[in-house]
């Protein structure tokens, strides 16, 4: 607290992102980071731009950017937004889309960033609850709103809305913008990229931080009508004219291309996922069918903050949330096979 702060900094709940501990053979599977390494293509890309050039500011269109993510979901230029990162993509979408006399409707569970820009932006929102089964039904979502956002695959159940669903969301809100929050949509979800040249109130958020194994490079993107996006870099420009700089730009370019090398990761992601889920259940966890780099599991004899501890002790970290509901699962981020055998054996010991 601070008598020199603004008034509105007072209110603010900052986001809690999980711990970043540094500690040697600790085990982290709390933050969702993918366990293999990034393209070797976009390491040599990083590495060749880490030069001379530097002197100079960045390409504040992000031209060659933008190019290479239009011509992966075969969109146009005018349709991308890059950003540093998709929080901050996000971010601006909050600020540019979402604020309008009607609350902003969005799951009760899911990323807990979205409350923290509604509380930065002044944007009021209502909580639509998730079902029985902890999945987004879209009939709940057939109400008066200014707005739309939701996760697909959703965090941190990791359930995914068909793209038939996504369909149906578009089409009951024609005045509303709809925002998709496709983090984790490689690992086996359903993109909405397909829907963009269909829907002009559709956009759609993806990240280079979790399938191209580049969260430390901070590079974020969204696809929509060109309208949306002129918003977009409108708030973007009145804010930072170069929030990625020229290694950024030149790793996610070549990280965008080596398709190949992002579908062999993810491929292995998910082959771990299901062993993992098939262990969890014969340890007696109940795992909610994910198709994202986590899966999201409670235990009915075993409080979920008491496994958590109990799981750092043995240098495991996952992620625990005291909100209701939700507070006796584990999410835990699927790791190297080497890192998910340690866990279910450090769970055995624990049960
Ligand atoms: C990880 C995550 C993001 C943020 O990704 P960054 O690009 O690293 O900021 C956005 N949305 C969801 C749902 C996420 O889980």
């Amino acid at each position: 607290m601070s008598r020199y702060w603004s008034a509105v900094v007072h209110d603010l709940t900052p986001y809690t992102p999980g711990e970043q501990v540094q500690m040697p053979g600790l085990i982290k599977l709390n933050t969702n980071e993918n366990p293999y390494p990034p393209s070797p293509r976009a390491i040599a890309a990083m590495q060749a731009a880490a030069g001379e050039q530097l002197r100079k500011y960045s390409d504040p269109s992000n031209a060659v950017l933008k190019d290479a993510i239009a011509g992966h979901f075969s969109l146009r230029r005018e349709q991308v937004f890059v950003g540093n990162s998709s929080d901050e993509v996000l971010a601006h979408t909050f600020h540019a889309l979402l604020k309008h006399d009607l609350p902003l409707l969005t799951p009760d569970i899911s990323y807990s960033f979205y409350p923290t820009y509604c509380s930065l932006y002044g944007i009021e929102a209502r909580q639509v609850p998730l079902n029985a089964q902890f999945e987004i039904d879209i009939n709940d979502y057939c109400q008066p709103c200014g707005a739309v956002i939701i996760a697909n695959p959703n965090a941190p159940t990791g359930i995914a809305l068909p793209l038939t669903q996504i369909e149906a969301l578009l089409q009951a809100h024609p005045d509303q913008v709809v925002v998709i929050d496709e983090a984790y949509v490689d690992f086996g979800g359903e993109s909405a990229a397909t829907l963009v040249d269909r829907y002009d109130n559709l956009l759609v958020v993806q990240t280079l931080s979790k399938s191209r194994s580049l969260a430390g490079l901070r590079v974020g993107f969204a696809l929509g009508h060109a309208d949306l996006i002129a918003g977009l870099e409108r708030v973007k420009n009145s804010f930072n004219c170069y929030p990625l700089g020229q290694v950024a730009q030149a790793g996610a370019v070549a990280a965008i291309e080596d398709e190949a090398y992002t579908q062999q990761t993810a491929q292995a992601i998910i082959a771990s996922r299901s062993w993992l889920t098939g262990q969890l259940q014969a340890l007696g966890f109940e795992v909610l069918p994910s198709k994202a780099n986590f899966v999201f599991a409670r235990h009915s004899g075993h409080d979920g903050a008491t496994l958590a501890a109990g799981l750092r002790e043995r240098a495991i970290l996952v992620r625990h949330f005291k909100q209701a509901r939700i507070d006796q699962f584990l999410r835990i981020s699927i790791g190297t096979d080497e890192e998910c055998m340690q866990l279910v054996a450090a769970l055995k010991s624990i049960l």
